[in-house]
């Protein structure tokens, strides 16, 4: 299976390039230039094999150019021991028709170890493949949850180094100590004092800069892309929604009308990769865009028109709190029928002006298959205690974003299909906003709030948190927003 960018159609390479690049030269994203297609047989067969199993299936679609063993040794490395349960991703059953999919039983305790415990394998095999020998460098700027998956994911990866860079006030003291105690002998972190447009920029100064790329190359080292626009992180998380439906059916669900799918989305990696597995045969029926009060996507599936330029809020979901969707991308790709002129032209009219229109004809496919609805932090609370109160089940921030939308999307519709609410994070990472959900106590200190919410709720704490209080602070040091790049030669010596 080649891949070509959505800029340029003409551009093809391979899975491996493609991953190894993270990007296309002309700015354009690579996607698949066909997707497979699932039959009643293959799903007859995935529904009998465990997740790494499925996970290998599906992957080798899409991987090509990888052998049975490479995919084999990827897979297994990224699911094997890494994840609390036996799958990495369990139905959670909420009502009769409502299941939950949990994704953060993780190392972080979010749905972004899903792809990152895959990514380091994937990388450094395509990496072999490409240019033999060299050590994989990964930049990474975080506003906090990736940060601390990708370093979990590349901690101890041979032939890789990692370094973050995170803005000093502008990650909450958990993801902060998550990421400062990181254990790993080639793992690098580092505050700066800035924000993170800050850390965005340095970082991708100094991706872009010749004369760093030719200092690492004299050192046999190449820098690589761990964020989400990198296809190898996207495919990863095609594979949960097809297992989620292949456990659907194992239960003995019909769903000869499909279902739902609800999605609490950002960057829009996600909620795409869920179209992509509708795309393969998972009778999928509405795909529900959940924001949070920065709901420009809310606005684009239901006027056609993308902008930008608006207020920009801080919310207690704070993964979603995002106003360029980089992965939209692709779905623009598909929404115009493959076509790259559209796409190239509507991707520059937002980065000059943050505002674009589609036509109608993709205006009307956009709204067959999506719906958009999003709530306000007032909204999101008042849905963890409600959910709680209801089902006894406790939800994250984000997730109660999903199921505050998805409860507007039945009552506006009437459509009662059965439904998946994709669960992107445990409540212990965002401990303090759940606990404020339930009750007006507080501990008074991070750990004392996380403690109380499992005396309180009756829920476990998850163990990678419970950990945190008293992990050993690894990384103390903060730079100048203007010294990154000698802090990057200093972490890798060179
Ligand atoms: C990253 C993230 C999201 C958003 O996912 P996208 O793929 O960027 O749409 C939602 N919830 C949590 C907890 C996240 O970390």
């Amino acid at each position: 299976m080649d891949y070509v960018s959505t800029r340029d159609r003409t551009v093809k390479v391979s899975a491996a390039e493609a991953i190894a690049r993270g990007i296309s030269d002309e700015g354009g994203l690579f996607v698949p230039e066909s997707f497979p297609s699932l039959s009643a047989d293959d799903f007859e067969r995935l529904k009998a094999l465990d997740y790494i199993g499925r996970a290998k299936y599906i992957l080798s679609y899409f991987l090509s150019d990888f052998t049975e063993e490479e995919i084999d040794y990827c897979v297994r490395g990224a699911y094997t021991g890494s994840f609390e349960n036996e799958s990495p991703a369990p139905l959670y059953t909420l009502s009769e028709n409502t299941d939950i999919l949990e994704l953060w039983h993780g190392p972080t305790c979010a749905f972004k170890d899903l792809a990152l415990q895959l990514l380091p394998y994937l990388l450094t095999t395509s990496a072999k493949k490409i240019s033999a020998e060299k050590k994989t460098v990964i930049l990474v700027a975080t506003s906090g949850d990736t940060g601390k998956a990708a370093l979990e994911g590349f901690r101890d990866v041979p032939g890789t180094e990692i370094i973050v860079f995170y803005p000093s006030d502008g990650v909450s003291p958990m993801q902060k100590l998550q990421m400062d105690s990181q254990k790993g002998g080639n793992v690098h972190v580092c505050a700066i004092k800035g924000n993170f447009d800050d850390a965005q920029t340095g970082v991708k100064r100094i991706f872009t800069d010749s004369s760093v790329k030719r200092r690492l190359a004299e050192h046999n080292m190449q820098f690589s892309s761990a964020n989400s626009i990198n296809w190898g992180r996207l495919a990863p998380q095609i594979v949960y929604y097809i297992s989620a439906y292949c456990d659907l059916l194992s239960r003995g669900e019909k769903l000869e009308d499909g279902f739902n799918v609800v999605v609490p989305t950002g960057n829009f990696g996600n909620i795409l990769a869920a179209y992509y597995a509708r795309k393969m045969g998972v009778p999928i029926s509405r795909l529900i865009c959940a924001s949070n009060a920065n709901n420009v996507l809310t606005d684009f599936i239901r006027t056609g028109t993308y902008n930008k330029n608006r207020e920009f809020f801080t919310t207690v979901s704070p993964s979603m709190d995002i106003l360029i969707s980089s992965n939209l991308e692709r779905m623009l790709f598909e929404l115009s029928g493959c076509d790259d002129r559209t796409v190239t032209e509507l991707q520059s009219k937002l980065s000059r002006d943050g505002v674009f229109c589609v036509s109608g004809e993709i205006k009307e496919r956009l709204s067959e298959i999506f719906w958009g609805g999003s709530c306000d932090d007032r909204q999101t609370l008042d849905t963890i205690g409600a959910v709680f109160e209801k089902h006894g089940y406790l939800c994250d921030t984000h997730t109660a974003v999903a199921a505050c939308v998805y409860g507007q999307y039945r009552s506006e519709t009437g459509d009662n299909k059965p439904a998946v609410i994709a669960s992107t994070a445990s409540p212990y990472k965002f401990a303090d906003s759940v606990l404020s959900a339930l009750t007006d106590k507080t501990a008074g200190s991070e750990f004392g709030n996380v403690r109380l919410l499992s005396e309180i709720t009756g829920t476990d704490i998850p163990k990678p948190i419970a950990e945190l209080e008293s992990a050993e602070v690894r990384f103390k040091n903060i730079c100048e927003k203007d010294k990154m790049l000698s802090a990057v030669y200093a972490s890798l010596g060179i």
